[in-house]
């Protein structure tokens, strides 16, 4: 029987046991350790028939022009802005991502932010870290019957909307872009503006991707709009939310609280005033605001999610198999 070349051209540095085990003994799989495309050699990159790419080396169309056997570039995550997709198409080679390995995870980093902010948790730690025994509490909010607000009801959007509806949250969901009727299969309430969103919702959660659209979707007209002093969740892209309009709401009062794992620049630095002050521990933001480092996905199973999916693409494709992600619309007919 043939063997397979799989090539791990970057970050992954131990053992590829996860890959090893689902490509079997006849694979031969070559961990780069690169950081550029030059630290692996030109007969490695032309023997190649599938690619497990993570997000270090550029896939520009001279690396692709190198490539003389390979099927398929699996990039071991979501984006895929490292590849050039459509040499890669010219040239036969089919491009996938892998973009659920961390849907749960987001998910409950979202209502982890909506629990801690809503049962006051910043402000109790605080306090009691100065022996402040006291538990009345400003932050403190009743869940059940609050309208959780979904921008983007997508697999991460949905994900959060289900939990939230368990602890008694009303859902209501703005996303043009999914079919009538999804509303009615999970009980929630459609909406046809962002204007509903800013109105009805208690608490908003961003889930849509980054676009040419949603950048700066939440700015200061968004604001202008809010009614019920919400709490603001963004696990999606930090771009999506005006970061100094944000800040100003919530000066002004106009959002009550923020969690953020998203951030316009990460790591954030002076640039970003909102979070200068919270890092100063200013009072007027002090407890208001939960800020983590784009760690949503991340849980040792998500990790391991994610190779696995990322090697059974690359085994479907060698195997003449469709595959199930591919971002370069290969299968289309031109
Ligand atoms: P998805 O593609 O399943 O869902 C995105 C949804 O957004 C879709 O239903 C789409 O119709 C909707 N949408 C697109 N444009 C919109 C707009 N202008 N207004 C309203 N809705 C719009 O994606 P997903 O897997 O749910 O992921 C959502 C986002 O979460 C990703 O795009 C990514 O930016 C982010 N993400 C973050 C982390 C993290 O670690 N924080 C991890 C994975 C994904």
């Amino acid at each position: 029987m043939k063997r397979m070349n799989i090539l791990i051209p970057d970050v992954l540095s131990e053992k590829a046991d996860i890959e090893a085990e689902i490509f079997g003994s006849d694979a031969d799989i070559i961990i780069g350790k690169a950081t550029s495309h030059k630290d692996i050699t030109d007969e490695i990159w032309m023997n190649c028939e599938g690619i497990l790419a993570w997000d270090v080396i550029d896939y520009n169309a001279e690396l692709i022009s190198k490539l003389k056997k390979c099927k398929v570039i699996v990039r071991v995550g979501v984006g895929f802005n490292n590849v050039d997709l459509m040499a890669a198409k010219k040239k036969k080679i089919v491009v996938c991502n892998v973009p659920d390995y961390g849907t749960g995870e987001v998910a409950d980093h979202a209502i982890a932010f909506l629990l801690s902010l809503c049962r006051g948790l910043p402000e109790y730690t605080r306090r009691l870290m100065n022996r402040e025994w006291n538990r009345s509490n400003p932050m403190v909010e009743r869940l059940d019957k609050k309208v959780m607000g979904i921008i983007g009801l997508g697999r991460i959007g949905t994900a959060t909307a289900m939990r939230a509806k368990a602890f008694g949250m009303k859902i209501i969901f703005y996303d043009p872009y999914i079919k009538d009727g999804v509303d009615k299969a999970l009980n929630f309430t459609r909406v046809d503006t962002l204007q509903e969103i800013a109105e009805f919702s208690d608490v908003i959660s961003i889930h849509t991707p980054l676009t040419s659209e949603t950048q700066g979707m939440i700015d200061e007209k968004f604001f202008g709009l809010v009614k019920k002093e919400p709490v603001i969740i963004n696990t999606a892209r930090g771009p999506i939310i005006d970061l100094s309009a944000l800040e100003k709401a919530m000066r002004e009062g106009i959002v009550k609280s923020a969690g953020l794992d998203v951030l316009p620049v990460e790591p954030s630095d002076d640039t970003q005033q909102l979070i200068v002050d919270w890092e100063n521990g200013e009072a007027w933001i002090r407890d208001r605001l939960i800020i983590t480092p784009h760690c949503g996905f991340y849980s040792q199973a998500a990790l391991l999610e994610l190779r696995q999916k990322a090697a059974r693409e690359i085994l479907r494709v060698i195997n003449g198999k469709r595959a199930r992600n591919c971002v370069n619309n290969y299968y289309d007919i031109d």
